[in-house]
C-alpha cells in the first residue's frame, strides 16, 4: 500500500493526524492536488472549493493543536454529490436547470459532517437528478471510471465512486433511489452504503422519488463507510419519515463487538440469468469466505423479484414527475429562460433545461398518474411493492442477512447502453428491490484493498442485505469480511 496520504483510509489518516506525521491542511492539500491532476481525464467534480476546504482544514488542525478535536472525521476531505444542497455553494443535480442555483441551506447530512469536522472539497458529478446508471445522463460533463476512462464509472452517483477510487476524497456522499450508491461502487471497487429508509434525513437532498430516495456514504472500506454513516444518520425534525431510533450508535456498538454467527441467505432468483461468468465467479468466492468466516450460509427464495424493475419504473417516474413538476422556468429557470407568456416560458424552461432520460422520465410518470390509467399501472405497482416487501420479510424469519451480486456485469463501455434505456434499466436489477422494500444494503469490492485493477479486470461487488434498521448488522458483516 501506497503511503501516499490521499491513499489513506479515514482510519488510517486519522491515525497519522493524531500521532502527529500528518496535518490535515496536508492531507487536504494532496487530495485537491489529485483532483486537479485528474480533473480532466476523470471528470468527478462539477464544482471544486478548494478555498473553503483549505480554510476548515486549518481549523482542523487548530482544533488538534489545541486538544479540542472532534472525532473520526475531524479534518478528512469528503466529496458531496452534487443534489444534496451545501450553503453558499451551487447545486446543480446536473442539470441545465439548475446551472446557475447556489444553495441557500446545507442539508442536514452537511451540517452534520461539518459540525464532526469533516472538509468538504468539492461537488460530484451524477446523472442529471439522480436518473441513470451511467454518469452519461449528466447536463454538465462526462465522469470516467478511474480504472478505464473508456469505461463508465457507474451511476447515478458516478462522480462521488471515481473521486473515491480515484483518491480524490477519502470518502463521499451519493444519494440512492435504485442503486445509485451501490453500482457505481461496485463499477470502481469502492464500498457503498444505502442505509434503511428513514436512518439518514433527506432533508436539503434534491428529491426525486421520496419514496425510494436515501443518502449514503461511499468511502475505501467498510468501517470508514460505517463512521460516515453513524456521523449523519440520526433523526432530524425536518424530514417526517426520518426514524427516531439510534441507529448509529447501534453502529458503533457493533463494530466494537466481534462478529456474530449468522445464516446468510442467498436469494436463488438472483442467480440465475444474465450473470457474467466474472461476476458469478467472484460471488462463489465471496460465499466461500462467509462459510469459512464461520456463518451458515443457505438457498432462499424471494420469488417477487422478477417485478422489482417493471415496479420500480412506474413508482419512481410517478414520484419523479411530482417532484420536478417545480422546474416550471420561473422559481428556477435554466440561462436565457425569460420574456414570453407563461406557456412559452413553461416550454422553454423544460425543453432547454431538461435531458433526454429527465423528459423520459416525466412523460412515464405523468401517464401512470393520469386519471383512467392510475389503478392500472400506478396501484398494480403498488401492490407488487408489497408483495416484493413481503418476500423479504418472510426470508428474514429464516435468515439474518442476505447476499447478492450487485450488478450482473461489471462497468460497461461508455455509450454501450445510452442508446438502450432499457438495457441501461436492467444494470440496477439486484439494487432496486432494496429500496422498494426500504432495506439497509452494502455494496463492496470481492477483492482485497489495493488490488489493482487492469482494463480486462475490472472491479466486482457484493451486495449484503438486511432487515430493516439492522444497518449495524449489514456493516458489521462487510468489515468482518473485508478485515479477515
Ligand atoms: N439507475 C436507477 C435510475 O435510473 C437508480 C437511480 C438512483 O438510484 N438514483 O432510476
Amino acid at each position: 500500500m501506497s503511503s501516499e496520504p490521499r491513499n489513506l483510509t479515514i482510519a488510517e489518516a486519522q491515525r497519522e493526524m493524531r500521532e502527529g506525521h500528518l496535518t490535515s491542511r496536508e492531507l487536504v492539500s494532496a487530495v485537491l492536488e489529485r483532483i486537479a491532476s485528474r480533473q480532466g481525464e476523470v471528470g468527478a467534480f462539477i464544482t471544486v472549493t478548494a478555498d473553503a476546504a483549505l480554510e476548515a482544514a486549518d481549523a482542523a488542525d487548530a482544533r488538534r493543536r489545541s486538544g479540542s478535536e472532534r472525532g473520526p472525521l475531524d479534518g478528512i476531505p469528503v466529496a458531496i454529490k452534487d443534489n444534496l444542497l451545501v450553503e453558499g455553494v451551487r447545486a446543480t443535480a446536473a442539470s441545465k436547470m439548475l446551472e446557475g442555483y447556489v444553495a441557500s441551506y446545507d442539508a442536514t447530512v452537511i451540517g452534520r459532517l461539518r459540525s464532526a469536522g469533516a472538509v468538504l472539497v468539492g461537488k460530484t458529478n451524477l446523472d442529471e437528478f439522480a436518473m441513470g446508471s451511467s454518469t452519461e445522463n449528466s447536463g454538465l460533463g462526462v465522469t470516467r471510471n478511474p480504472h478505464d476512462l473508456d469505461r463508465v464509472p457507474g451511476g447515478s452517483s458516478g462522480g462521488s465512486a471515481a473521486a473515491v477510487a480515484d483518491a480524490q476524497a477519502l470518502a463521499a456522499l451519493g444519494t440512492d433511489t435504485g442503486g445509485s450508491i451501490r453500482q457505481p461502487a461496485a463499477f470502481c471497487g469502492v464500498a457503498g452504503f444505502k442505509p434503511t429508509y428513514g436512518a439518514v434525513s433527506r432533508s436539503g437532498a434534491i428529491a426525486l422519488a421520496s419514496s425510494l430516495d436515501q443518502i449514503g456514504p461511499f468511502a475505501k472500506t467498510a468501517r470508514d463507510a460505517a463512521t460516515v454513516f453513524a456521523t449523519i444518520a440520526g433523526h432530524d425534525p425536518l424530514d417526517a419519515t426520518s426514524s427516531k431510533g439510534n441507529v448509529a450508535g447501534d453502529v458503533a456498538d457493533a463494530l466494537a463487538r466481534g462478529a456474530d454467527q449468522l445464516t446468510i441467505g442467498i436469494p436463488r432468483e438472483y442467480l440465475s440469468g444474465d450473470l457474467a461468468p466474472e461476476v458469478a465467479k467472484a460471488f462463489e468466492e465471496v460465499r466461500a469466505k462467509f462459510e469459512s468466516l464461520g456463518h451458515k450460509v443457505v438457498e432462499v427464495s424471494l420469488p417477487h423479484t422478477n417485478l422489482s424493475l417493471a415496479c420500480y419504473y412506474i413508482i419512481q417516474p410517478a414520484e419523479a414527475s411530482s417532484n420536478l413538476a417545480r422546474y416550471d422556468g420561473i422559481r428556477y429557470a435554466p440561462p436565457a429562460g425569460t420574456g414570453g407568456s407563461l406557456d412559452e416560458r413553461y416550454l422553454h424552461a423544460r425543453g432547454v433545461g431538461f435531458g433526454a432520460e429527465t423528459k423520459r422520465r416525466i412523460v412515464l410518470g405523468t401517464f401512470v398518474l393520469s386519471s383512467g390509467y392510475y389503478d392500472a399501472y400506478y396501484g398494480k405497482a403498488q401492490s407488487a411493492r408489497t408483495l416484493i416487501t413481503r418476500d423479504f420479510d418472510e426470508a428474514f424469519e429464516k435468515v439474518d442477512a442476505l447476499l447478492t451480486p450487485v450488478t450482473p456485469t461489471t462497468a460497461f463501455k461508455r455509450g454501450e447502453k445510452s442508446s438502450d434505456p432499457v438495457a441501461m434499466y436492467l444494470s440496477d436489477i439486484f439494487t432496486i428491490p432494496a429500496n422498494l422494500a426500504g432495506l439497509p444494503a452494502l455494496a463492496l469490492p470481492a477483492a482485497p484493498r489495493g488490488t489493482e485493477y487492469a482494463p480486462d479486470s475490472m472491479p466486482i461487488g457484493f451486495q449484503i442485505m438486511a432487515p430493516k434498521f439492522a444497518d449495524a448488522r449489514v456493516l458489521r458483516l462487510g468489515v468482518q469480511y473485508e478485515e479477515a
